[in-house]
């Protein structure tokens, strides 16, 4: 580590520029620099914070700036993470100052938690641009704002949907100037605490009743409640449990001060909540069945040797894959080293940190982003420190500064939630595998739906196999039928939601007191609002797909960009008043529900009832704990969870990703369909799954329905060899966008004039139009590019930077995405 005194350091800034930049080092900062440590420097008229890279005495040949503050004395990111961000940039075509930014801690908040204000040259600009700016122009808007006073990032994204876009290209030229409120904070002054809100029950029913008759609450009359407090009351009625106050916030207005209000005249009760590390009662681990211990002999082996070898742990639903992630990190820690658990975004749940809380105490970090910045800063210098040794963590997970890294777990590790979607657009389970590599590591990939890749990898001898062919104590695998709509049509003359198969098989649970999932991956009550007169279908204003009409809201809404509008009363294009809706969504379902069912207890969980994490959890344990009969909802019903009195799913519609312009539309069919039917039968009641569709001899459908993932992956693997897609091909993504068409034209059209004639094993598709053509008001074309040679690959899309570069592009019109999930 170099100590010592140094007159420059070597800086990566957060722009998307592949170079560092030297400043030169006031006498204060000489002793203190270290490379791996935050410094803010001077940029153009702004002031960034990026992470020095180098230290040293070698005078640059121009004039260098200076730098201005040093945020950390200890680097925040080691050698490795260092490297590790390196080789991100390099594989995954993205500036190396954008690659760090995301490695640090509260990475995501940067950008929101600045407060914006106008600079001189902005002032300047308004005056200009508002004259002739539309006055919907969220750039003029912002400006309009801005002039009036500075404001919040977190604000500004609150009131204006593409707020984001506008502040970067407001940035960009220099008109505004962000304070950033983060790191100027000392995270440990303030405690972690929250507030918890929960309706006081006057009479409470007796514990561990699974089915209370509603809820009781005191008779304060309604009458003598403002607004915003019957509004918060009605809510918590209806939503039993305990709230964060600032999930609750989002959706309902003022409920803070309402909360406050209810809690004086005795409503509600409010809590402060720590969040830290808080050991439950340790839980005895169980004893291993043949299969499981099998595959943990196995890891351990490679534990034991200190090497890097990989794992993919593939177990049908309810075979008990964690009982090994726990064993295999126990092993880890008693070497005195550190484990990394990655999991999908929607899977973190308490009830799944609560395991590993049984097991590890506290030694256990959980990184969470529905956790406070305070909160995750502390779990960060817990990590960092070595004092917590067990780190649980979405995506960015991997990048937590786990000491003496032994072990990386990925579960569910085909979920698509490990990819980000914006630059720079890395999987955290590939980079979990480069991370372990360089650490002599070992990694295991769980799975009972191991996506094709990683499972072509274990059959290629890249990772070793492990298999776990059964359910936990020989529990039968759910029976599984298929019900083909079209038939049902025919026999029944109704278009119907449900099937009558379904509908009986529900009536039967809620006779015995057992509980239903019913998946319908489509939120919203109707897809889409469609004219009888000129066959005008309602579309978004910055995104060329049809809005969805959102009943409880009275509106349609783009699921791609936010812009909602009233419901028309007449067709905005011929004015007729026939219109109607098309195609259904959750929200009705759960209104079907309700009609078909009205004593059914019926609760919904997909994007518009869960807006904060912890509504997930609290719809999630109130159906664990049988205060509802019925859960409807969308894929995020489908992740991992382990409700044992749940012996019936019902799938709406088993088709609605298959028509998904991608190739890996099967497979994301088949894993959604396997694992929602592995919710099924998991405790010691059989279970049975229902699916509906129109595709009934769809091989992803038909295999799905028989739990055969290796007949599957076969099927796929061929049409995959066929296509010349992956695995076994390396894909890239090339998309160019802009908010006006001609530019968005010419740039792909320059592109496809560069890759013509495509260089030796590699193959160009398009330009073309990007299957959603128009999103968020740029116009997007797209080049898909494949290759035998990830080498021939990468060097082709570095040429392609390099190009866009020149030319001078703006730095967000071009996006690069190697091995993509979503085409779209
Ligand atoms: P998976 O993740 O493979 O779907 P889980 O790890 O959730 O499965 O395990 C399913 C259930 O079986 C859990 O309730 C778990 O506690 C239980 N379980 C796991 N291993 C054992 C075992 N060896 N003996 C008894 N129960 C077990
Ligand atoms: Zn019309
Ligand atoms: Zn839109």
């Amino acid at each position: 580590m170099p100590e010592g005194s140094f007159q420059y350091v070597d800086v990566s800034v957060p722009a998307p520029l592949d170079r560092p930049f030297t400043y030169s080092l006031p006498e204060t900062l000489r002793h203190r620099v270290r490379p791996g440590s935050r410094i803010v420097v001077p940029f153009g008229p702004r002031k960034l914070t990026g992470v020095i890279l180098r230290c040293h005495d070698e005078p640059p040949n121009l004039a260098t700036r200076e730098a201005l503050r040093l945020i950390d004395s200890e680097p925040v990111l080691d050698a490795e993470l260092l490297s590790l961000g390196r080789w991100i940039a390099g594989y995954y075509c993205a500036p190396l100052g954008d690659v760090l930014r995301g490695m640090l801690p509260l990475a995501s908040e940067i950008h929101r938690g600045k407060v914006w204000s106008l600079t001189d040259a902005g002032r300047d600009a308004a005056r200009q641009l508002l004259l002739d700016a539309a006055p919907d122009d969220p750039v003029a808007r912002i400006l309009a704002m801005l002039e009036k006073r500075p404001l919040s990032a977190a604000y500004l994204s609150r009131i204006l949907p593409l707020a984001d876009k506008a502040i970067r290209s407001l940035d960009r030229k220099g008109f505004i100037a962000a304070e950033d409120v983060q790191t100027e904070r000392d995270p440990l002054r303030a405690p972690a605490t929250r507030l918890r809100v929960e309706l006081i029950q006057s009479e409470p029913g007796p514990e561990g009743t699974p089915s209370g008759s509603g809820h009781s609450v005191p008779s304060l009359p309604d009458g003598k409640l403002n607004k915003p407090e019957r509004e918060l009351k009605a809510f918590l009625e209806l939503h039993p449990g305990s709230h964060n106050l600032k999930d609750l916030e989002s959706m309902l207005a003022h409920s803070s001060t309402a909360a406050r209000s209810l809690a004086r005249k005795g409503v509600v009760t409010l809590t402060a909540e720590t969040i830290g590390v808080t050991a439950g009662a340790v839980r005895a681990p169980h004893t291993l069945n043949p299969a499981q211990q099998a595959a943990y002999d196995a890891i351990r082996l490679a534990i034991d040797a200190r090497e890097f070898r990989a794992f993919l742990l593939y177990g049908v639903t309810g075979s008990g894959k964690t009982e090994i992630y726990l064993n295999a990190i126990q092993a880890v820690v008693a070497q005195g080293r550190g484990a990394l658990l990655l999991v999908p975004e929607i899977a973190l749940t308490p009830a799944m940190a609560g395991q590993f809380f049984s097991r590890f105490g506290d030694r256990v970090a959980i990184l969470h982003s529905a956790f406070t910045d305070v909160e995750r800063t502390d779990q960060w210098r817990r990590i960092r420190s070595g004092s917590a040794s067990v780190v649980v963590g979405t995506r960015s997970g991997v990048f937590a500064p786990v000491r003496n890294l032994g072990l990386i777990v990925v579960d569910e590790e085909h979920d698509g939630s490990y990819k980000q979607e914006e630059t720079p657009r890395y999987n955290g389970r590939d980079v979990a595998l480069v991370r372990a590599q360089a650490a002599h590591a070992c990694v295991v990939l769980g799975s009972a739906t191991p996506s094709l890749e990683s499972r072509f990898n274990a059959e290629r001898g890249k990772y070793t196999l492990l298999t776990l062919p059964g359910r936990i104590e020989a529990r039968p695998m759910p029976a599984v039928e298929l019900i083909d709509m079209r038939q049902e049509f025919l026999e029944t003359r109704q278009q119907a939601t449900f099937s009558r198969k379904l509908i009986e098989a529900i009536g039967q649970r809620l006779e015995n007191g057992e509980q239903t999932i019913i998946l319908l991956n489509r939120r919203g009550f109707s897809s889409f609002v469609a004219c009888r007169a000129c066959g005008e279908r309602v579309q978004c204003v910055n995104c060329s797909v049809t809005l969805t009409f959102h009943k409880r809201d009275r509106r349609l809404l783009c699921h791609y960009c936010g812009y909602a509008e009233k419901v028309p009363s007449v067709c905005p294009k011929c004015a007729s008043d026939h219109v109607y809706f098309l195609g259904v969504g959750s929200e009705r379902v759960e209104e079907e529900l309700h009609r078909a069912f009205p004593a059914a207890r019926i609760a919904r969980l997909d994007r518009d009832t869960v807006t904060g994490k912890r509504q997930y959890e609290t719809i999630l344990d109130g159906f664990r704990e049988g205060s509802f009969d019925i859960l409807v909802g969308t894929q995020m019903i489908a992740k991992g969870h382990d409700i044992p009195n749940v012996t019936l799913v019902g799938v709406v519609s088993a088709d609605i990703g298959l028509g998904m312009p991608d190739f890996r539309a099967a497979e994301r069919t088949f894993q959604l369909l396997t694992q929602v039917a592995g919710r099924a039968g998991r405790g010691s009641l059989p279970g049975i799954v229902l699916i509906q569709t129109i595709n009934p001899d769809h091989y992803a459908v038909r295999m799905a329905a028989a739990q055969d993932y290796t007949a599957f992956y076969e099927k796929e693997l061929a049409f995959r060899r066929a296509m010349s897609y992956p695995p076994f091909t390396a894909m890239a993504n090339v998309l160019v966008r802009s908010e006006k068409k001609e530019l968005a034209l010419r740039m792909s059209g320059e592109l496809g004039m560069l890759l013509t004639p495509p260089p030796e094993k590699l193959r160009v598709m398009g330009p073309a139009e990007a299957p959603v053509p128009r999103l968020k008001a740029e116009y997007r074309y797209q080049l898909l590019i494949k290759s035998a040679s990830r080498i021939a690959l990468n060097a082709l899309l570095q040429k392609v930077r390099a190009f866009a570069q020149e030319r001078k592009w703006p730095a967000t019109a071009l996006v690069i995405d190697v091995d993509p999930l979503s085409l779209l």
